[in-house]
């Protein structure tokens, strides 16, 4: 682990990530919305989506605005989706946790890109079917920079990650496309993947791929059972490909020790 560790992250660190959680949260429910539709996520600022209204500052406190206003538009009274504060308080016990993880360190910032980078590919992924070129771009630079600035592995093991993670689900996409004659894989999963790589490394790309699979089969599993999946309904894999890549990070180093250690018991009891 290289990087800056500074011991006693504390009551202020777990409260100072839990509000930057909360307004990265807010700005991801704008950009999720926005940038598939192809607009500037900075102009025009915040606005009601059905009276056009420009918003208040009052009006955009995270989760505490939705909740005065009871999940309504203070000036036309329509209803606003609770996917908006879904967004902010994913974000908030995200940042609280990789902050609880991490520590006041370098690498917490690694972590706190990728995860807003996975929650926005979540919801436009779960939204509109569709993970945005323009968060991939933005993942694949801010990740090089930060990755040649924050390198717990050697370099190349993160290169390979992002080769391995876009080829993996590339070879999945072109089996899938010579067997059935149609695609199987959405483009922006192999690109998110590619970028989870990038992010962290080989080894992730290995755990996130299973443990995405198994979520999305769980998951699915679960709705045929109860009569909400319907056939032949397109299933969105970037929020599995999300949730699958924060483990893939956070466990794969931990898990490759096990499995090393296990190995090794093996070894030793013959
Ligand atoms: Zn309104």
């Amino acid at each position: 682990m290289s990087g800056l560790i500074l011991p006693g992250f504390g009551a202020l660190g777990i409260i100072f990530c839990s509000i930057l959680g909360l307004l990265v949260g807010s700005f991801i429910n704008v950009a999720a919305i926005r940038i598939p539709l192809g607009q500037s996520i900075i102009a025009p600022p915040s606005h009601c989506m059905h009276c056009h209204r420009r918003l208040q500052i009052v009006d955009l406190i995270p989760v505490a605005s939705y909740l005065l206003l009871k999940g309504k538009c203070r000036y036309c009274g329509i209803r606003i989706s609770a996917r908006y504060i879904l967004g902010e308080l994913i974000a908030c016990a995200a940042f609280m946790l990789l902050g609880l993880w991490w520590g006041v360190g370098t690498e917490l910032i690694v972590a706190l890109v990728l995860a807003s980078v996975l929650l926005t590919a979540a919801l436009t992924d779960s939204q509109e079917l569709i993970i945005p070129d323009k968060l991939i771009w933005f993942a694949i630079v801010s990740g090089v920079v930060l990755r040649l600035w924050i390198h717990p592995l050697p370099l190349w093991n993160y290169g390979l990650g992002f080769l391995a993670g876009g080829g993996v689900l590339y070879a999945v996409a072109w089996v899938g496309w010579k067997l059935y004659g149609k695609d199987v894989m959405g483009g922006g999963d192999i690109k998110l993947l590619a970028v989870i790589g990038l992010f962290a490394g080989l080894p992730a790309v290995v755990v996130t791929l299973m443990a995405a699979s198994v979520l999305a089969l769980g998951v699915t599993g679960l709705r045929a059972l109860f009569g909400a999946y319907h056939r032949g309904e397109v299933i969105a894999f970037g929020p599995y490909l999300a949730l699958g890549g924060l483990m893939g990070y956070l466990w794969a180093e931990p898990l490759a020790a096990g499995y090393r250690s296990w190995l090794l018991s093996l070894m030793g009891a013959y």
